[in-house]
This record gives C-alpha cells, structure tokens and sequence, in this order.
C-alpha cells in the first residue's frame, strides 16, 4: 500500500520542533554517535536520480569538509545540459499524474518525510558538520527548520484545499480552486543546506508540481539524502529530480527552458538578478510567463538604541554576528549605535567577542567552525583587509590555522554608513560598527542599503519601537533579540528590495507562490 493510500487522519496543530542546546546528556550521547558513525560513509558516490533511474556520469562534484578539507564527505555525478534537459522532459512526464492527486494526498508524503527525517535527526546533523562546518546547535536547528517546513507545508495543503471563501451569488455555484504550475526548477544555496533546499522542494510538489533539484555545489550531498529519504516516503519516479552541475554551466539551460514553469532560487543577488532576467524571455515553444521565486542576499543591521539593555544587546548583536560564522542572510553585519553609549558598547562587544572558541564544529565547545570553502576564505579576508582601511579593527582580523578554512570573529569599528565593508553583503564573520548621532540617524542608516531582509532594534522606548515598526524597511524586523533564528510558521521570511521577492518561507502565503486559481462557476437550474 503507498503512502498516499494510507492518509494520516488526526492531524495536531503545527508545533516547532524544539532545538536541542545539547545539554541533555541523552542528546550528547545521540550526537557523539552519529559523528562517529559518519565515517562509515564518507567519500560515497551519488548519483543523479531521472525519472527514478540513478545514472552516473563520467564528471564528478566532490563535497569536501571545510574543517579538512582533505576529506572528501561525498562525490556526486555532475549533470551536462543534456542530463539537464533529459531531467526536465522526466519532470514533465511525471506532472501529468502527480498534478491529478488531491492537496491531501500529496500532504501525507510530506508527513512521511518529516517522520523519517525525525528518526534520523542526528546522522542528519553529523553531516551539516562536517559538509558545510555547522556546530551542534547550528546544525540541529538546520534540520529542525527541515521538519518544521515538511510539517508546515503539508498543512498548508490541507488548508488550500478547503473550500475557499468566494461572495454568494443568486442562481450560481462559484468555487475557486487552487492548481499546481507545473515543472519547477528548485535552485537552493548551501548554507541552510537542509532547511532551505528541504523546503523549497517540499513547497514546490506539495502544490503539485514537480521538480528539478539543482542543489549547490558546497552541500550536493545532504540533498542527494533527501532525494533517497522522499523514495522512501513512497513519493512516485519524477516528481523530484536530482541533478547536480555547476550553476554557472546548467544554470542558465535549466532556467530559460521553455518547459519549466517557475524558478524557485535562494541564493545571492548576483544569482537571483541573472535567473529574474533570463526567466523574463519567452523561449520558442514557450506558452507562459515564467514565475520567479528569488530569496537574495542581506546585509542587516541591528540598532542599539541609548536606553537599551546593553548586555542584551551585547549578546544579540554577537551571536547574529557570529553564529555560523555570519553565514546566514539574516547575519547581523552592522550594528549602528547611538554615540552616548558606543564606547561602553564597544568596549562590552569586545570582551564578549574575545571569549568566542573557534576549530573544528566536531567538538561541541566550539562556537565557531570554518567558512564553507577556499574561495569564501578568500573573498573574506580581502574584505576584512579593506575594512582596516575602513574602520579600526577591534577584535579578530585573521586566518586561524592553515588546514581548515577557520576565520577569528572580527570586528571593524569607527566604520562610516557608505564604507564597501557597510553596504556589501560578506557572508562571513566580520561586524562593521557604525557609530549614529541620534536614534533618526541611527534609523537612516539602517535604510541606507540597497537590501531589506532583517533588522533588530535593541530599546527600551516604546516610542522608538512605533518609529521603527514604521521606517525600518526589512522584511523581518525584530525588537530586543537577535535578528537571526526565524522559526517557520512564526516568523515568515522574506525581504525586501535586493533581498528578493519577500516570498514569506514558513508562512501562510508561501504555498500560493507554486499554485495558481482557477475560478468555477456554475449556473444553477
Ligand atoms: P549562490 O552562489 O548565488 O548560489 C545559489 C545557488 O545558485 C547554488 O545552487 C548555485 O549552484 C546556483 N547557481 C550559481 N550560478 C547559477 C546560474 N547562473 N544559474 C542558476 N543557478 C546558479 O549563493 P550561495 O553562495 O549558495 O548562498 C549564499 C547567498 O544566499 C547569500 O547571498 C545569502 O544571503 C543568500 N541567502 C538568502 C536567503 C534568503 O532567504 N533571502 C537565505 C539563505 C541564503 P553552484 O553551487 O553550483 O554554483
């Protein structure tokens, strides 16, 4: 009997999945395990999955692990264009049944998956240790989100395939209906390697599309896991295509093939800019307008007010900083102070930031691991480089180590609100601090990127918390926390501007993205 044959009846409210602090020594003992068991299966190879069938070409992507990069985690089979394509016709085959089970029906594969993924949490983390340098914490909340958002969609289903409140009519029966799109590309970025690639795939077939996965380079092989854990959620040949490939060489075919209905991209600017354009132009044989999800980059800001709690802030702005090596969108890359407290502030934020452990995510004492890969490392030094001529470096400012990609927490401070280091985005751990006259300063330069994604204000002045609500132009604004940590279903995602298309992941409106209405209507006899 499938899985779709066998619905789950009793369907709890949506509850988050609790993040393990790891400080139940059950917890530790489960996740020592699982690091240990890992070994067994580095450097595997994985193929690409068409249309169900695994095929292995002759070019492989190696997954190496940041802290070593002499380990290889895993291989993957790199799709040319003709795998490419090969992908997209067994995607559109598959559309012509899958589109035809209820909302209800595909929700019960996604159920299935989220139990599965449940069953093995641990081995899940162990490996977002070592593919993409995560800690403990880091990487349970990874792949908590990944359960939160197979649970969360799946109920989304269940909702739009209520009946949907349309005005009564005299003499007619009105009905809109929610239909899937069609083939989707489903292009994620690694650094939210399970949460984001997971739910960006699970949106997309829930609404009854079907998919070709092109997973980042830098975590091919969390994805080719979750390709083999949906087979086993019993979700049918097709529906989920797996094809690795550079971006930069199957991208643009993936994108402007005029069989693929929607892109649903997270990822940087750069990126997301390229895929809006190309997706613009109708292609020969093309009957639609392509639709575009693109989630972009950020570069956040957190305002600490002069009446904030400072050692609150202190923490806030550290942990949104550093955690995960500032690699997340939602990063705080620059906390604007008022000038009556910057000294202390600073002086607080660098004793905090001095304390910060760097090394090998293996071991739960460290807080920070390494940056994802060499070009990273890179790309990040010669910022902190540029940010010395910028600003006055007060904590950090070097490589640690030469075997892993390990970078210390840094801090620029004195910077100005249009230097590079304060206005580009740097996807790692370096903090320019920019010193506001006043709160209207403060909140001027907290507008003043071309990005609109997070943002926090640390105050104790409801007046100052009602001005921000109003001008503070990102699409997640928080008060008195980190700007970091959105939980699915309570905080919906998305920003604005160059941050992408405010498209609210984990929320009530995401799953319309990948569907469209169809009005019926009826005259009555
Ligand atoms: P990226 O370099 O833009 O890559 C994202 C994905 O796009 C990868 O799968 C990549 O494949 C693929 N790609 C590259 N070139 C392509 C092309 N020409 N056509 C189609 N696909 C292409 O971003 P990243 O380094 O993985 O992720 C970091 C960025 O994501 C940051 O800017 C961060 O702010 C942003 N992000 C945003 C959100 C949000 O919700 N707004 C969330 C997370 C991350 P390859 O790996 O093969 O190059």
């Amino acid at each position: 009997m499938t899985t779709a044959e066998k619905p789950r009846t009793e369907i709890s409210a949506f509850k988050n999945e609790i993040v393990k602090d790891f400080k139940d020594p059950a917890d530790v003992a489960a996740m020592e395990a699982a690091l240990a068991r890992l070994p067994q299966r580095l450097g595997a190879d994985y193929p690409l999955v068409i249309g169900g069938r695994r095929i292995e070409t002759g070019k492989r992507i190696r997954s190496l692990n940041p802290a070593n990069p002499k380990e290889v985690v895993g291989s993957v089979s790199s799709a040319s264009k003709a795998e490419a394509t090969q992908a997209i016709d067994a995607a559109a085959k598959a559309f012509e049944s899958w589109k035809h089970l209820s909302l209800p029906q595909r929700a019960q594969y996604l159920f299935r998956a989220a139990e599965l993924l449940r069953q093995r949490r641990f081995d899940y983390d162990a490996l977002l240790v070592y593919e993409v340098g995560k800690s403990w914490v880091e990487a349970d909340g990874d792949i908590a989100e990944s359960i939160d958002f197979l649970e969360f969609y799946a109920r989304e289903a269940l909702r739009y395939a209520q009946e949907q409140p349309v005005v009564p009519i005299a003499g007619e029966r009105n009905e809109l209906i929610y239909i899937p799109l069609g083939v989707g590309a489903v292009i994620p970025p690694w650094n939210f390697a399970g949460a984001i690639m997971m739910g960006m795939t699970a949106a997309a077939i829930v609404s009854g599309n079907t998919v070709v996965l092109k997973p980042s380079s830098d975590a091919a092989i969390i994805a080719a896991w979750f390709v083999d854990l949906l087979e086993e959620a019993g979700v049918p040949p097709g529906v989920v295509n797996f094809i690795p490939g550079s971006g930069s060489e199957i991208g643009d075919l993936i994108v402007m093939h005029p069989q693929v209905r929607f892109i649903s991209f997270t990822g940087s600017k750069e990126v997301g800019l390229r895929i809006n354009e190309l997706a613009a132009k109708p292609q020969a044989g093309q009957k639609w307008i392509k639709r575009v999800v693109a989630e972009m980059g950020g570069k956040d800001s957190i305002i600490v007010a002069s009446d904030a709690d400072l050692d609150a802030a202190v923490e806030g702005v550290t942990v949104s900083a550093f955690g995960f090596q500032g690699q997340k969108c939602s990063a705080c890359s620059r906390a604007i102070v008022e000038e009556s407290i910057y000294d202390e502030f600073l002086e607080r934020l660098k004793h905090r930031v001095d304390r910060i452990a760097v090394g090998d995510p293996r071991d739960r004492a460290n807080y920070m691991g390494p940056v994802v890969n060499e070009g990273a490392l890179r790309s990040i030094m010669s910022y902190i480089e540029k940010g010395q001529s910028e600003g006055r470096l007060i904590a950090g400012g070097k490589r640690v180590g030469t075997d892993g990609y390990y970078v210390e927490p840094t801090v620029i401070a004195d910077v100005a609100p249009d230097a590079t280091i304060a206005q580009e985005e740097i996807f790692g751990p370096v903090l320019a601090v920019i010193k506001a006259k006043d709160f209207d300063d403060a909140m001027a330069i907290a507008n003043n990127t071309e990005f609109g994604l997070t943002g926090s204000l640390y105050t104790s002045d409801e007046a100052k918390i009602e001005r921000a609500r109003e001008d503070f132009f990102v699409g997640n604004l928080y008060f008195n926390r980190k700007s970091t940590g959105a939980f699915v279903g309570a905080h919906p995602f998305g920003g604005f501007n160059m941050s992408g298309t405010d498209s609210k992941a984990g929320g009530r409106d995401y799953l319309l993205l990948f569907m469209q209405g169809k009005t019926i209507s009826r005259r009555l006899a």
